[in-house]
C-alpha cells in the first residue's frame, strides 16, 4: 500500500509522508537550508546530494544552489513559497557542478538575476553537452527540462546584493574546487555559504586545482563568519575545525602523491595508496579518492 494511503487510513501524523517530504531546516534566522544526501554521482543518485537553500530579506529572497534537477528547484521553490511571498530576486550558483545547477529551470519564471563567478558560463558552455548527455543516468526521468542557465550577474572579484534590511557579500575565488567557486556571506547573521569549497564528512572532490584549493582554505579562515554552511554534509559546530580536516586531507593527499611521482610509481599505484591515512574518516572515500588521483596525478608529473 502506499505510504501515504496507509497514513490517512490509519489518520495519524503522516509519518511516511513526512519522510517523502522536502526537509528545510532555519540554520540562522531567514536562513534555510535542504541537506541533500550522501550519494555518489555516478550511482543514479537521483539530483539531491548537495546543501541546497535561500535568504529572505525585507525586499526579497535569494536562492543559493537549486539541485540537481528542476524537480529539486521546484521542490526548493515550494519550500521559499512556504516560507514568504516575496519575489526571488536571485538565484545564485556556488559553482558548476551538476548536482548544484540543474534545478535553476525552475526559477526561470521567476525572473531572478542568476548570479555567478564571472568563469561560470564558460565552464557552463564546455560542460553543457555532456552535462545533459548524462543528466537522464544521474537523474532518470527527473531529467525532464534540464537546461544551463549562465549567470546573467556575473561576479569578478566580489559584489554586494542588497535583499533589504540584510546584504549577501559575494566573492570569487581562483581555482580550486573547480575554477568557478563562488562564497556568500550573510551580513546579519554573519553565515557563510561555501559550496564545495567546504566538505563536512564527504570526501572532498577535486576538479581544479589541489594547490589552489589549498591556498582558499587559509583565505577562507580569515573570514570573519559564526557559522558555515558547507556544499555537502552537515553544518559543522566549529567550522574552521571543519575546513582544517579538509586541508589536512588535500595537503596529505597532494604531499603522497608528489611522493608517488618521486618514486616513479604509476597512477594506478598511487590511487590505491595516496591519502590512506585519510580513509575511514571520510564517505565514500575510496570512489572519491581515486577520482582525485586521476585528476591530479598528471597535473603534479609536471612540476
Ligand atoms: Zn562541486
Amino acid at each position: 500500500m502506499p505510504c501515504r494511503t496507509l497514513a490517512l487510513l490509519l489518520l495519524l501524523t503522516p509519518l511516511c509522508a513526512l519522510a517523502d517530504a522536502f526537509q528545510i531546516d532555519q540554520a540562522a534566522p531567514g536562513v534555510y537550508v535542504h541537506h541533500g544526501e550522501h550519494k555518489d554521482i555516478d550511482t543514479a543518485y537521483g539530483g539531491d546530494i548537495c546543501n541546497i537553500g535561500f535568504i529572505v530579506g525585507d525586499r526579497g529572497v535569494a536562492v543559493i544552489d537549486t539541485g540537481g534537477s528542476p524537480k529539486i528547484g521546484a521542490e526548493l521553490r515550494e519550500a521559499v513559497r512556504q516560507v514568504t511571498k516575496l519575489p526571488i530576486l536571485y538565484v545564485i550558483n556556488t559553482h558548476v557542478h551538476p548536482d548544484h545547477i540543474f534545478g535553476n529551470a525552475a526559477f526561470k519564471a521567476d525572473h531572478p538575476a542568476f548570479v555567478g563567478h564571472e568563469k561560470l558560463a564558460a565552464a557552463m558552455a564546455q560542460r553543457q553537452e555532456s552535462y545533459l548527455r548524462r543528466q537522464n543516468e544521474w537523474v532518470g526521468t527527473d531529467a525532464a527540462g534540464s537546461e544551463m542557465i549562465p549567470p546573467t550577474l556575473p561576479v569578478k572579484d566580489s559584489l554586494t546584493l542588497d535583499l533589504g534590511g540584510r546584504s549577501l557579500q559575494l566573492t570569487a575565488y581562483p581555482s580550486a574546487h573547480t575554477n568557478n567557486d563562488l562564497t556568500v556571506l550573510d551580513s546579519k547573521t554573519g553565515t557563510l555559504w561555501t559550496g564545495d569549497l567546504l566538505f563536512v564528512d564527504r570526501t572532498p572532490s577535486i576538479d581544479g586545482d589541489i594547490k589552489g584549493w589549498l591556498k582558499v582554505i587559509d583565505q577562507l579562515k580569515n573570514i570573519n563568519a559564526t557559522r558555515a554552511i558547507p556544499g555537502h554534509g552537515p553544518i559543522p559546530q566549529d567550522w574552521k575545525a571543519a575546513l582544517n580536516n579538509e586541508q589536512r586531507y588535500l595537503a596529505t593527499l597532494l604531499e603522497d602523491v608528489r611522493a608517488a611521482i618521486r618514486q616513479g610509481r604509476t597512477m594506478e599505484q598511487t590511487m590505491d595508496t595516496a591519502a590512506g591515512s585519510e580513509q575511514g574518516k571520510w564517505l565514500l572515500f575510496d570512489i572519491v579518492n581515486r577520482r582525485n588521483v586521476n585528476l591530479i596525478f598528471p597535473q603534479l608529473e609536471w612540476e
